[in-house]
């Protein structure tokens, strides 16, 4: 049996990264450039009124770590307080922005207390954002609102429970001061509520913690720094060996690409792509503008800062990330030593995201054999643009689709039904396409009944990658709205429902309706802006 879990305050601390890596020299907080390091010690900001607002169940369960309760460990959750063995620092990073080299961006409001020693799972990296002011806040002040720390705690969490690789969320905690922001950009800033979230992951290492190293000429420093994350993050390449370099950009290419196919296949749009939002260890990090789509629109984008050009839309994606490996690989090349190596990883990442993507795909319509043979691929391919002319709700169709019938003598009538919730436009569905969506699921309906499908093995498939829960913006938005008045219960429950997205839970239905019409432009909702 497992120990009883400990209080969080009573974890053991170390600070294994900042000990053998090369850090700022100064130790004053303020603003500025910097060069030949990996990152800055720097201390939170304490804040006034630390308040527990969330706290994760599942993940504090996991590692080991009883809910916070106690004020003292509160404070410590706040950035109020730091524990004997914490040495907290910000990241030295760079990245590419929307296509562009941005050059040195950094942990600006992040700041890690150090690596937590879990009882049940080992060290992990505790990073509190929204925590104040880092030597990488450039002209912001460090601080994170309520409404995106809620948006980050339960994505992160819901990200995990949907089982695609995330950065966690340990704790909420509502700060008691004020964070003023633009959050239309329109010239009229407010104040709002300030709030912190501790992350949790084993690196928060990001594809632009090399990249600015590379740019910046300092190829001692990346091999130092890519060596420790492989000796500690990749233990299973030999850190010895003459290709580790290649090995691990491979293995990160791989990961990417499940990474990806995760997104792909609920529905999520990251929103900021950027390289600095790619983790070292594949995983979904920097929940900021994020979305989930809801009628299927491939070019959709929840971003505002990317309205214009769509770099971020939910059928990019898997482009955009190939790129943001290629800028990676170029980070690398130094270590890696020949472009045909670099290259061969990226071919690792378009070999597995094919081969990957193609079988999700299968199984979202509940087949497991490959969409490369008798025309299947072609076939799946019809359904988009169906799913776009009805305006369908991409978790929802998935979901019921589950429920339509493969018998050869169903009637039309029966056949669609399972499916009319799921369409925004009932209208264009009777008017229009009626005809060619069951055309559609007729064929779907023979080819599944050619490969042998069986009626229940296929539902079992089809609700174990089709979630039924998904965070959706207008229920974050409503979340919001309460906590922002005081009332967390909104939080709590949408916390628990997310728990098991794949699961029907009782009473909870109203959390996987359709997006009502108040919030098709609703700010919060359809549209969000970056780095509130
Ligand atoms: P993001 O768009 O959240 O990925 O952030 C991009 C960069 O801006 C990172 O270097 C962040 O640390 C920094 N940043 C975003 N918001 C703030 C803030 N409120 N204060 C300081 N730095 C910030
Ligand atoms: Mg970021």
């Amino acid at each position: 049996m497992a120990d009883a879990p400990v209080d969080f305050s009573e974890l053991t601390w170390r600070s294994q990264f900042v000990e053998r890596m090369p850090g700022d020299p100064m130790s004053e907080n303020y603003t500025r450039r910097v060069s030949r390091i990996t990152h800055s010690e720097v201390n939170p900001t304490p804040v006034s009124a630390p308040k527990l607002i969330a706290w994760s169940g599942q993940l504090g369960a996991e590692l080991g770590i009883a809910p916070a309760t106690a004020p003292d460990t509160i404070s410590v959750l706040a950035g109020n307080r730091i524990l004997p063995g914490m040495r907290p620092y910000a990241y030295r990073y760079g990245g590419h922005q929307f296509g562009h080299w941005a050059d040195q961006l950094g942990d600006g409001r992040a700041i890690t207390l150090g690596e937590g020693m879990t009882p049940n799972a080992g060290a992990y990296e505790f990073q509190l954002k929204g925590a104040g002011p880092t030597p990488y806040s450039r002209r912001a002040d460090g601080r994170a609102v309520l409404r995106s720390s809620v948006r980050e705690y339960l994505c992160s969490e819901a990200m995990h429970f949907l089982g695609i690789p995330t950065t966690r969320a340990l704790s909420l905690v509502a700060t008691g001061d004020p964070v003023v922001r633009d959050m239309f950009y329109d010239g009229n800033p407010a104040a709002e509520p300030g709030a912190i979230v501790c992350r949790v992951a084993r690196s928060f290492l990001r594809f632009g913690n090399f990249e600015i190293l590379t740019a910046h000429e300092e190829p001692e420093l990346l091999r130092i720094l890519t060596d420790e994350l492989l000796r500690e993050h990749y233990p299973e390449i030999d850190s010895n060996g003459e290709d580790r370099y290649g090995l691990l950009l491979d293995e990160i290419a791989r990961r990417t690409a499940h990474l990806v196919t995760g997104w792909m296949r609920v529905g999520f749009v990251h929103g900021v792509l950027n390289t600095d939002n790619m983790s070292a260890l594949g995983l979904t990090i920097d929940y900021g503008p994020y979305g989930w789509l809801e009628p299927y629109d491939p070019n959709w984008t929840p971003n505002t800062t990317d309205r214009e050009g769509r770099r971020y839309r939910f059928s990019h994606q898997p482009q955009i990330v190939f790129w943001n490996l290629t800028r990676l690989a170029e980070a690398w090349l130094p270590l890696i030593g020949s472009e045909k190596r670099a290259e061969e990883s990226l071919g690792v990442f378009q070999k597995t995201f094919g081969d990957v993507y193609s079988s999700m795909m299968a199984s979202k319509i509940g087949w497991t054999e490959s969409l490369d043979q008798n025309g299947h691929g072609e076939f799946v391919g019809e359904l988009f643009p169906l799913l776009q002319a009805t305006d369908t709700d991409y978790t929802i169709f998935f979901r019921s689709l589950a429920q339509v019938s493969i018998d050869e003598n169903q009637e039309d009538e029966n056949l669609v039904r399972p499916l009319l919730d799921a369409f925004y436009d009932r209208d264009q569905f009777e008017r229009g396409v009626r005809a060619r969506w069951i055309a559609w699921l007729r064929e779907y309906g023979k080819r599944s009944r050619e490969m042998g499908v069986q009626p229940e093995s296929r539902t079992r498939l089809m609700n174990s990658v089709n979630p039924k829960y998904v965070f959706r913006n207008y229920l974050a938005s409503r979340a919001i709205e309460a906590a922002t008045a005081g009332d967390y219960s909104g939080i709590d429950r949408l916390y628990r429902v997310l728990q098991s997205p794949y699961q029907d839970q009782a009473g909870m239905d109203d959390l996987a309706t359709k997006r009502p019409d108040w919030a098709k432009t609703a700010p919060g909702c359809s549209m969000l802006s970056c780095s509130s």
